[in-house]
This record gives C-alpha cells, structure tokens and sequence, in this order.
C-alpha cells in the first residue's frame, strides 16, 4: 500500500504534500516523489529513493513553489525500487501521475503506445497512464474526460491523481479497487489515500466511490459516476475514532 497525497490552492501546497507523506509512512514504502506546478509555470518533479525526509531535503534546497501538486509514496509492484520508477510518473512534461495500485494490462497498452512512438523511462505499469492521458489530450478531450477515457482502458486497481500544465488549476482524481479520499478545505481542496494524511489542514472528506472520478480546483469539486452521470456525496466530519490508520491510545499498529 503507498500513499498518494495531493493539493490544489492559493498558497505553496509543498508543505501540505511533504507533511502529508509523512503521515502515510506507516502504510510502507520504497521511494517518495513530488510534482508541483511552479514559479516558471512547469511541471517540476522531484524523487527520491528512501525516506520522506530524503525527498523533503530535496525538494527544500530546490527552491520552487507551487499552488497545486501530488505527491507520492512507493511500494513496487512492477519494476525496482529506482528513482526513474518512483512516481510522480510524466509525459511529455505535461501530464503528472500519481498511482497506487496494479495496471494488470500494463504490457499490452505499453506495446501499442510505443508503436505510436511514445518512449518509456520506467519499468512501471503506471507509466502507461500518463501517456495515455497525454493522447487523449492531443486528440482534443479535456484532462477530465482524457482521465476518464484513460481509465476505460485499464484493467486493474487504481487510485490516481493527475495534473497537467495546461489546466494548472485542476487535480483529476479517480479510484478503482484503491482507496482515495478528497479533503474539503477553506479555498483549497485536497485528495488522500487516507484523511490522516490531511488532518493538519481539514477535517471535511469526501469519500469517492469505486468508478468514481472528480474534478477538484481550490474552490469546486465535481465528481461523476462510472456512466458519467454528476453525483455528489456527503462531506463527512472526522471525528477522531474512524481511521483504520489511528494507533488510538496504542503505542504501535501491532498492538
Ligand atoms: N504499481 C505501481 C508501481 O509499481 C504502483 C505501486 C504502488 O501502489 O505504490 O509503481
């Protein structure tokens, strides 16, 4: 189980994400990553093999800021713990992936992207998604509907979130067979394999539904069904005693 965390707001979600991913360390993990949309309007990407605390002295001495980002936490299932396979995963320095879960038709989509030229720099079946997604916009759909089409392609469990370039005010979020929730914020917004991840910012969630996918700026959150009908879901109230991840009075998780 990894951990995916991610932010959309006015201010520098950086500190969000970092905090975020440390509060996941107990699910494991091999290697850590961060995409944030900058200063110079890029996507910029930062991963490291190891500790959250590794990627966090990275990512403070890179000295960039962003007010949307996803971050993430690895646990290998396809391809070495290795910094060109931790995520986020890109295309075309435009579309930023964050997976948790197995792509079992990895090899087949990773096949035909390659005969239409797209180039692979990791060993993962999560790479697929971003160019993908990265196809479908070219062909004209919106990053929503390029997500949504992207996930009738897979066969497997996914929880993702998504950020591209060219809408640098939206996270797509979408969940099949993994956990993810959305934070509900004071004009920023929040996704998270698990609300631990965001209590230091909300105690407002939204827990998607399997099929589910959400459009999620600092203001709105819009989510659609597997048919892509509108729905909405009641924002719950954290009270303290509903997360499988709280020790609760117990010293460790064992216990
Ligand atoms: N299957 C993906 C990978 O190996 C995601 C693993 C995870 O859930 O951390 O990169």
């Amino acid at each position: 189980m990894c951990g995916i965390v991610g932010a959309v707001s006015t201010r520098d979600v950086t500190p969000i994400l970092l905090e975020g991913l440390k509060r996941l360390e107990y699910r494991g993990y091999d290697s850590a990553g961060i995409a944030r949309f900058n200063q110079n309007e890029k996507i910029d990407r930062i991963r490291r093999v190891g500790k959250v605390k590794e990627l966090e002295e990275a990512v403070e001495s890179s000295e960039q800021i962003g007010t949307i980002g996803i971050a993430h936490t690895r646990w290998a299932t396809h391809g070495i713990p290795s910094e060109s396979n931790a995520h986020p995963h890109m295309s075309a320095e435009s579309i930023a992936v964050v997976h948790n879960g197995i792509i079992e038709n990895h090899e087949e989509l990773r096949a035909s992207l390659q005969a239409e030229g797209y180039e692979f720099s990791s060993q993962t079946d999560t790479e697929v998604i971003a160019h993908l997604i990265h196809k479908l916009i070219v062909s004209g759909k919106s990053l929503l509907d390029a997500v949504k089409a992207t996930t009738e392609k897979l066969r497997g469990a996914y929880a993702l979130g998504v950020i591209s370039s060219d809408n640098p005010d939206q996270i797509i979020a979408a969940r099949e067979g993994s956990p993810l929730v959305l934070g509900v914020g004071l004009g920023e917004n929040y996704i998270a394999s698990d609300q631990l991840a965001l209590l230091p910012v909300t105690t407002r969630f939204i827990f998607l539904e399997e099929g589910d996918i959400a459009e999620i700026t600092k203001k709105t959150i819009k989510i659609q069904n597997r048919k892509g009908e509108s729905v909405e879901h009641p924002v719950k109230q954290f009270t303290g005693g509903d997360s499988t991840a709280d020790k609760g009075e117990y010293r460790h998780y064992m216990l």
